[in-house]
């Protein structure tokens, strides 16, 4: 298979093609064009020449082009997912169930939102003060390899539906899925130019993608480093930085436990661990924690690592030779930093001969986990458990807030006023209590510190896709 850029409403040849991979067998799936600088600026021309067109149409039209997206999407939802699997090693329970049929969702949710744009008034005894809100223009969309599909309409949803026009990048690790949205837009009837998708590699396709003077906002998600990269080759342009995380699940004693076990291995291992949101650090009370660590190491050990494909599977392999080796660094660094490595660890979980070279990795769970080691502090992105003791509500605060990081967060506990206390001061975008994440489309997604700036969902994503205009009329 070879898979092309999009660009005007056409599938243009790439000078030069790299290969995607399936990471649990490596068996090549498709050729993939590398763009450049050349295939960006004639992608952004492409979406600037669509621009007035498509902003300048009633936002019912696009409305209904993108509830018929959403259907396309939704009559696929097995295909889609099966690519998107075979590409990312995600298991298909995930992107059958739950990622795709979302995407679906986002086109829906934002056909709804894009005609309820509304503007607010401030009359004074002498003016009359009233907002529009334009769209910005050209927008760069650029995506990572983890849930990669459902990440894509999170952000070409609210952006074409508020008027813009989009060039999208998708990570060179999963490109298909974005390739087959291409395919499905322009059926749904989005003229051609409107989105627009250049394949590639980040220094090659991205850097000179957020560098372009016509493009006018950015939505990025990725990596802290290259979000770092991203705002300094841009420029003065509008951003949302959706960026990593190490985020808290704190488990007081008082909290629901069998609950909270439950949510704390669905957080930390569900998307092969391989989620921005992951309660990654698991905080709990030092009069439960034997106990809480032993339960939770045990449902841990029965967790089914394999084919991605089945349904039965929950982790599934790293998405690269070089993700893995990573990961597997982390799990040697943890031993040798003094941590107690409660199961999983650097042995190969065993498997059917197809997956012999595949990028596998047990779940594995660190017990005595000081806050300061290197595997609390750095994203790993991958099935690792770090267990850490606490002994009170304030040091809980303080070891949850010992991070360079502020993306997501979690509190169990049944005493409603130390719920609010710890959401309240725990420093980070979100926090959910007594659950693990559940989207609701409306909310807020983001996060502060090195976990990004802006936020995206509901009238959120009007701050990175629509431009407020006041206009002051004289009385
Ligand atoms: P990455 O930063 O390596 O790559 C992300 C995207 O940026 C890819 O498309 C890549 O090609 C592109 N890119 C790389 N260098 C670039 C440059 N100089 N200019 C422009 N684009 C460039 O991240 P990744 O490894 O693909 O994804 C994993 C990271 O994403 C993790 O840190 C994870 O936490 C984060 N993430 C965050 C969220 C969130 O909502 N906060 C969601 C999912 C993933």
């Amino acid at each position: 298979m070879r898979i092309d850029h999009l660009i005007n409403g056409q599938a243009v040849a790439g000078r030069q093609y790299f290969e995607t991979v399936n990471p649990a067998t490596q068996e090549v799936l498709a050729e993939v064009a590398a763009g450049g600088a050349a295939e960006v600026n004639a992608a952004v021309q492409a979406a600037k020449d669509a621009f007035p067109a498509w902003a300048g149409r009633p936002a019912t039209e696009r409305a209904a082009l993108m509830r018929k997206l959403g259907e396309l999407i939704a009559r696929h939802v097995p295909e889609i997912a099966r690519t998107e699997t075979t590409d990312t090693g995600q298991s298909i329970s995930q992107t059958a169930k739950q990622l795709v049929p979302r995407a679906a969702d986002n086109f829906h949710y934002f056909a709804e939102m894009c005609t309820r744009v509304d503007g607010h008034t401030y009359p004074t005894p002498t003016h009359l003060n009233y907002t529009l809100f334009h769209p910005v223009g050209v927008c760069a969309l650029i995506s990572p390899w983890n849930v990669p599909f459902m990440t894509a309409t999170w952000k070409v949803a609210p952006c074409l539906a508020f008027g813009n026009t989009a060039v999208l990048k998708m990570s060179e690790l999963s490109p298909l899925t974005a390739a087959r949205l291409g395919e499905l837009a322009l059926e749904a009837g989005i003229p051609a130019g409107v989105l627009n998708i250049v394949h590639g590699f980040g220094a090659d396709a991205g850097e000179p993608l957020c560098a372009h003077p016509d493009v006018r906002a950015i939505s990025f998600t990725g990596s802290t480093a290259t979000g770092h990269r991203i705002v300094k080759a841009a420029g003065l342009k509008k951003f949302s930085m959706e960026l990593g995380g190490k985020s808290p699940f704190v488990v007081f004693a008082d909290a629901d436990l069998d609950r909270a076990l439950d949510a704390a291995v669905f957080m930390i291992f569900s998307n092969n661990g391989e989620r921005c949101t992951a309660g990654s650090r698991i905080l709990v009370q030092k009069n439960i924690y034997a106990d809480f660590a032993a339960r939770f190491a045990e449902r841990a050990r029965r967790i089914t690592v394999g084919d991605p494909l089945m349904d039965t599977t929950i982790i599934g392999p790293m998405i690269s030779q070089g993700h893995l080796a990573k990961v597997r660094h982390y799990i040697e660094l943890g031993t040798k930093e003094g941590a107690t490595l409660l199961c999983g660890g650097l042995d190969a979980p065993e498997l059917p001969a197809h997956l012999a070279k595949g990028n596998f990795v047990k779940p594995t769970v660190f017990a005595d986990v000081d806050n300061r080691m290197k595997i609390a502090q750095d994203e790993i992105f991958g099935p690792v458990a770090c267990l850490i003791p606490f002994e009170d509500e304030a040091e809980a605060i303080r070891i949850a807030n010992d991070t360079a990081y502020g993306l997501s967060s979690y509190v169990w506990t049944e005493n409603i006023g130390k719920a609010h206390r710890v959401a309240a001061a725990i420093e980070a975008g979100m926090c959910f209590v007594n659950s693990q994440n559940v989207r609701d489309l409306r909310q807020p997604f983001g996060g502060t510190k090195a976990s990004g700036t802006g936020r995206e969902g509901g009238t959120w994503s009007h701050e990175v896709f629509l431009e407020p205009k006041n206009v002051a009329v004289s009385m």
